[in-house]
């Protein structure tokens, strides 16, 4: 057995790969051990998902949602005090709409009577063309297609020497070939938007969704090339991610977009996007 990103031997691998962070709400979406290997998974969590999960708009948005971490604990929203010296406070949401402050340090209770005010920055966006989103992204992109074929026999060998896979699964495991891997970013829905699940017949909180796409098919040399512009599409809590797995290009997606009213392909059904 190989790991999907690494291609060394993981048969002795331990750990459970998530394709998208626990503590973004996702317990289920797991590929089995060996997938990916444990220094792959070590890499990811240390390096990617730690520092991007840390950054402003991802710590504000597991503050709001209260999603619990790892460890069971839910994280504070970031919020400061604008005095002599800036303070960093933990605030909670809290029933009907209001916030909890949660203050341990006698010095910060103080300025918080002194100076009345407290700031608690909202982000509406992860920020664009940064690296280790570019990489996060990438990551999930592939984890996500190897999910997707996972029910094949024989899949995790075809996966490993898919070359077509290898600049993305390079750049995201040791940051080489590119600078950045173009991803594109925008909200299709609310935070907190309700859904109504057919399957299920219930009514829930849709956290995160994702599909593939090829938006036309292409030919090279006339034939057909399937893995040729193959797109990644998530949504995490309304902020729609797109990613191109085989190639750096987003023009071909950003053509389909705006031959197609700007739709979001997780918000149709599919038999208005799949070309037959
Ligand atoms: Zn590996």
């Amino acid at each position: 057995m190989r790991c999907i990103f690494c291609k060394k031997d993981s048969s002795n691998s331990k750990s459970v790969e998530h394709i998208i962070p626990e503590s973004l709400g996702n317990k289920k979406q797991v590929l089995s051990k060996g997938i990916v290997c444990d220094s792959c998974n070590n890499y990811f969590a240390l390096k990617i998902e730690k520092p991007v999960l840390e950054m402003p708009y991802y710590a504000s948005l597991r503050g709001r949602k209260a999603i619990e971490t790892k460890k069971g604990k839910i994280p504070g929203i970031p919020g400061f005090m604008k005095n002599k010296n800036e303070t960093e406070l933990k605030v909670f949401p809290s029933e009907s709409n209001t916030l909890k402050i949660v203050v341990e340090d006698k010095n910060v209770w103080d300025s918080i009577e002194n100076y009345d005010k407290i700031y608690i920055p909202l982000y509406d966006k992860p920020p664009k063309d940064n690296l280790n989103v570019s990489k996060f992204i990438g990551k999930i992109a592939l984890e996500a297609l190897a999910k997707r074929v996972s029910s094949c026999e024989g899949w995790q060998n075809d996966f490993v020497e898919n070359d077509g896979l290898d600049e993305l699964r390079h750049f995201v495991r040791y940051g080489k070939g590119y600078t950045l891997w173009p991803y594109y970013i925008r909200r299709i829905y609310d935070e907190n938007q309700i859904s109504y699940d057919r399957k299920s017949d219930k009514t829930m909180e849709i956290m995160n969704e994702y599909d593939f796409f090829i938006p036309d098919k292409p030919t090279i040399n006339g034939e057909d090339n399937r893995l040729d512009n193959l797109y990644f599409v998530m949504a995490i809590m309304g902020v729609e991610y797109t990613i191109n797995l085989t190639n750096t290009g987003l023009d071909r997606y950003l053509k389909w977009l705006s031959n197609n009213d700007n739709k979001s392909i997780l918000q149709m059904e599919k038999r208005n996007f799949i070309q037959t």
